[in-house]
């Protein structure tokens, strides 16, 4: 029996089943009950949601999720190996657990999920930013989940939530903190993982915003932002030239200033100079 339920130990159960970490899979598992209790709270009130789980291998996560009183909760999860783990946990909470055999990158989750929605993950390192990308660039806002609750190395979730002039601040501060609020809820040291990783990590929650913190066009939007970040250290006269025939013109109508660089810009400038950009 466990410290959350009535379920062997994960311990117990990477062992029974043989659940060798893989890691092409990006495969860390937390084996602490506790801890994955805490990392489910991390999302808020569960119980009348949904919750969505990327990558649930020997269901740590998913036990936490469950015990902290989730609705119903479905995993996504690609490695074919943790199934039968899965199950275990499934015939426990009955009516409650989903599991879909998938790369989560190829599935719609939302033929499969009933609103309010939440999405709670131990991401796997290689799909990590682009399923956050993906979340945050939906077709239209508000979007079908209400908050994303999310592990990733440290590194990136500082650059989800870094402020301007900082280092970190770039395309995915600003594609975050434009239409979620985003902070850092908790950070782990490799040993919290089996086999511990070489890195740390940081559990981010970012909560969907009702509308966006300012007017843009989303895709006029990300396409200064690439274009500005990925030449940082020059002028934004020069990393924009692409963007409009007459960037400078543009930037001095929203107020910014053709040698000023893109690290030093505020969302609200961003969104201002997308505004003049999509101006006929
Ligand atoms: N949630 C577990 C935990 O916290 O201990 C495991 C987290 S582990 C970092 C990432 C999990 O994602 C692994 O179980 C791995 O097999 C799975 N995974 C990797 N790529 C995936 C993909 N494209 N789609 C779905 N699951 C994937």
């Amino acid at each position: 029996m466990s410290a959350i339920d009535d379920l062997p130990p994960l311990r117990t159960v990477i062992a029974e089943h043989q659940l060798s970490a893989r890691k092409s899979l990006g495969q860390n598992f937390l084996l602490d009950l506790n801890l994955t209790a805490k990392i489910a709270r991390q999302a808020g009130d569960l119980t009348g949601c949904d919750v969505l789980e990327v990558g649930p291998g020997p269901g740590g996560l998913t036990r936490g999720l469950l015990a902290e009183g989730a609705r119903r909760v479905l995993a996504v999860e690609k490695d074919a190996r943790c199934l039968p783990a899965l199950a275990e946990i499934a015939a426990k909470y009955p009516d409650r657990l989903d599991v879909i055999n998938a790369d989560a990158l190829d599935l719609n989750p939302l033929a499969h999920l009933t609103p309010p929605i939440r999405i709670v993950s131990n991401l796997p390192y290689n799909v990590g930013t682009e399923l956050l990308t993906r979340w945050l660039d939906p077709p239209e806002w508000p979007p079908f989940w209400s908050s994303l609750t999310l592990m990733f190395q440290k590194e990136v979730a500082q650059r989800i939530t870094a402020a301007p002039g900082s280092k970190a601040y770039g395309r995915f501060a600003i594609l975050s903190q434009w239409r979620t609020d985003a902070r850092i809820v908790m950070e782990l040291p490799p040993e919290a993982f089996t086999p511990p990783p070489k890195i740390h990590s940081a559990v981010v929650h970012l909560q969907a915003l009702d509308a966006p913190r300012f007017p843009a066009c989303s895709k006029t939007l990300f396409r200064i932002t690439a274009a500005g970040f990925n030449q940082r250290r020059k002028m934004l006269r020069a990393s924009l030239k692409g963007t409009a025939p007459d960037i400078e013109d543009r930037l001095l109508a929203a107020g910014i200033k053709p040698t000023q660089r893109a690290e030093e810009l505020s969302l609200e400038q961003f969104c201002a100079l997308a505004r003049e950009i999509d101006k006929t």
